[in-house]
């Protein structure tokens, strides 16, 4: 069951390395269809929390819950198996692969406990291809792949590799989306289209989005709602116009 329409939960989330609190018990509701910007200040939990949803580094306290489900003793596997995809911070797709080949590694790569299952998921996935074609195709189409989809995936541009993993992110139909900086070394034009895409793919696939973003203008532009993170603990909430002039937020940026 889910409350008041909230896709995925996070209650008193809290995550130690050693000595460190990352995570000193982090509250958030992300609903149904929503865009949420997760900003703060580096260092400030962003990516812990992702990693702590996502099941690569599970909260030590606390609960995350999706579609009514605590998922927060599952392995990233399993939680991508409950339609959780994410995009990594630094691109990591598979070199010399073609951009057709990484997108369908997409349909399984993180749903297989190893990495040998996945490969041999991707040999059988070549020979049994039309059902999983078609459903790529439809990536492909969508953000605009089609001309570089057997060019090797290091040789074209890095905005475009960025693309290329949103597309094997979306490949494993998730319904909930973490995007962690996709704009990350953008220049503005590059920025644009991402921007493009992402609402492009909001709409066709019907996702909830986790949106983790440096770029204000980019914030402001596409969440419907924002937390900020700063020391491990959210210090604001709300419209991301509201939540830039708080004055916590603006003392946490400008260094207390
Ligand atoms: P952000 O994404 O907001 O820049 P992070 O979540 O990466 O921040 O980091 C939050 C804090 O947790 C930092 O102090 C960072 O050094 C620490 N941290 C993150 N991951 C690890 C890890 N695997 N081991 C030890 N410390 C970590």
């Amino acid at each position: 069951t889910t409350h008041d329409g909230v896709t995925l939960a996070c209650e008193q989330v809290v995550r130690r390395f050693g000595g460190l609190k990352a995570l000193k018990g982090i509250d958030l509701g992300i609903r149904q269809g929503e865009i949420f910007g997760l900003v703060g200040p580096n260092g400030s939990g962003k990516t812990t929390l992702v990693n702590a949803v996502t099941g690569f580094y599970p909260p030590q306290e606390g609960r995350i819950v999706f579609e009514g489900a605590a998922i927060n003793h599952l392995k990233p596997y399993q939680v991508a198996a409950r339609g959780i995809a994410r995009t990594f911070q630094n691109v990591a797709l598979f070199k010399g692969m073609s951009v057709l080949d990484n997108i369908l590694l997409g349909r399984h790569i993180f749903m297989r406990p190893s990495a040998l299952a996945s490969l041999f998921y991707w040999w059988w996935a070549q020979k049994e291809e039309v059902a999983h074609r078609r459903q790529v195709e439809e990536i492909i189409d969508l953000l605009q792949l089609e001309s570089v989809r057997d060019e090797p995936v290091d040789v074209i541009p890095l905005g475009m590799q960025k693309r290329v993993e949103l597309a094997r992110a979306l490949a494993a139909e998730p319904r909930f989306l973490i995007l962690d900086e996709p704009m990350a070394g953008m220049n503005q034009e590059e920025k644009e289209y991402m921007v493009r895409f992402i609402l492009d793919a909001q709409e066709a696939l019907n996702l909830t989005i986790l949106l983790i973003e440096h770029h204000m203008d980019v914030v402001t532009a596409i969440c419907d709602r924002v937390a900020v993170l700063n020391n491990g603990e959210k210090i604001a909430e709300g419209t991301a116009r509201d939540a830039i002039k708080d004055p916590a937020v603006v003392a946490a940026y400008i260094g207390k």
